[in-house]
């Protein structure tokens, strides 16, 4: 049986006879995995249905993969330009910089998004926050037990599998062993019930939350931050979709939380803050008082993996997420975000209207339906896929927790976000 659904493409073996094949025996942390990561797979399916359907090409909506599809405003795309533009000088003219990021990009960082309760020298600019989830893998190795909340982005699971630090998965709980799930449902409000779950080293937490749009407030961070100092562990806090948040007193950074600093590392990201997901920039803040079991600081072995395996973010890339945090890239910001948490708000209206409970989508971009008792979220994906022609992502795609749900992005330009409304109305009302 398949952790998310049976993969269209076998994952594993390619037909012997055509090819040589080589000696070298494959990793085996990668037989572990099961089917394809899960953005392609949705790709996948979509590709088929078309094939299968050509008509039907030009009437997909996509409101799957969560990828921005607005442009970049023009300031923050200034930014880019006017870096671009220095390389072709002989004095403007940049090669390899500092691993970690120019220095006046951490400053900024630290001061604009963080108001100074970190440093410039804790912040590690970077190419994006999956890339970093890697890094932060490899800082911690294969003999950490790591938890994940379920459902959740599945990088956390599938690099820890590749890592080498779990089991194989267990067909009937489409779990990993040795990993330690942590249910996150409409049934606990998204928060994990933490003291009654088993301790692990390393404890990954997205808030706001993909898939299910929750963002923690400050009392649930707090048990967080407290559980897993009383425990020894490590939280990797996964702030992609912080600027989404618009509630009042809803924490934007780990670090508000009194005593983060000692038990918690931050993944950030302008993917979802500027539209740089194609454009790549992203940080990691490791405070210093973060350190191992032998007083060893977790800062010094990330800086070791970026420098020995990273060469810094692109000069171009960098002179972008400066202009982000100008006042006038801010403010472009804030308006992007108020157009994808409008998209939201239209999505999650929709849904209830047609009598569905629905999560998330105003503290974040991702609208989270609850699917009536007993259906599947693969067969309702399929349902949506084939009768509206609209792309949405199964709940069980991000884990054995997220079966009975539904996901829908509001990265989709306006008009097609409208069109989506009527038709899952259409289709499921
Ligand atoms: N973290 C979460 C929770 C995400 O949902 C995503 C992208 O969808 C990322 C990180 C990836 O960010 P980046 O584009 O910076 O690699």
């Amino acid at each position: 049986a398949a952790a998310f659904a049976p993969p269209l493409v076998s994952n594993n073996v390619v037909s012997s006879s055509a090819l040589s094949m080589s000696k070298v025996e494959r990793n085996p942390n990668f037989t572990k995995l099961i089917g394809g990561y899960l953005f392609p797979e949705i790709g996948r399916r979509r590709n088929a249905y078309i094939e299968k359907n050509p008509e039907m090409a030009s009437r997909i909506i996509s409101l799957g993969i969560g990828d921005t599809t607005q442009p970049i405003p023009e300031h923050i795309l200034s930014g880019l330009v006017s870096s671009a533009s220095k390389l072709g000088t002989k004095e403007g003219y940049s090669g390899y910089g500092a691993e970690q990021g120019m220095a006046e990009l951490r400053k900024k960082i630290a001061d604009k998004l963080y108001g100074g309760i970190i440093k410039d020298s804790e912040v590690f600019v970077s190419d994006g926050a999956k890339c970093d989830i890697m890094r932060v893998q490899q800082v911690f190795g294969s003999r950490v037990v790591t938890a994940v909340q379920d459902p959740s982005y599945p990088v956390y699971v599938d690099t820890s599998v590749m890592m080498g630090q779990t089991g194989n998965i267990n067909p009937e709980t489409k779990q990993y062993d040795n990993i330690v799930y942590m249910p996150c449902t409409d049934e606990n409000n998204f928060f994990p019930d933490i003291e009654n779950l088993p301790r692990a080293d390393i404890v990954y937490f997205c808030s706001p939350n993909n898939p299910t749009g929750a963002a923690a407030t400050k009392e649930q961070l707090e048990k967080l931050v407290k559980v897993c100092k009383e425990r020894g562990s490590i939280l990797v806090f996964d702030a992609a979709y912080a600027p989404f948040i618009r509630s009042e007193g809803v924490p934007k950074s780990i670090f508000e939380i009194e005593g983060a600093r000692e038990v918690a590392m931050e993944c950030n990201s302008f993917s979802k803050y500027a539209g740089f997901t194609g454009v790549r920039l992203g940080w990691t803040v490791v405070p210093d008082e973060l350190t191992f079991a032998d007083g060893s600081k977790v800062r010094d072995d990330f800086n070791r993996v970026m420098t020995t395996a990273f060469n810094g973010a692109s000069n171009i890339v960098q002179g972008g997420g400066l202009a982000c945090l100008d006042d006038e890239g801010l403010a472009e910001i804030d308006t992007l975000i108020d157009y994808y948490l409008e998209n939201a708000k239209l999505l999650k209206e929709a849904m209830e209207s047609i009598g569905y409970a629905v999560y998330g989508g105003t503290d974040a971009p991702y609208v989270f339906v609850k699917l009536p008792e007993g259906k599947s979220s693969w067969d309702t994906f399929s349902e949506i896929l084939e009768k509206a022609q609209v792309v949405t992502i199964p709940g069980a795609g991000f884990g054995p927790g997220g079966e009975g749900y539904l996901r829908l992005s509001a990265f989709a330009p306006r008009d097609t976000v409208i069109e989506a409304c009527s038709r899952l109305k259409e289709t499921l009302g």
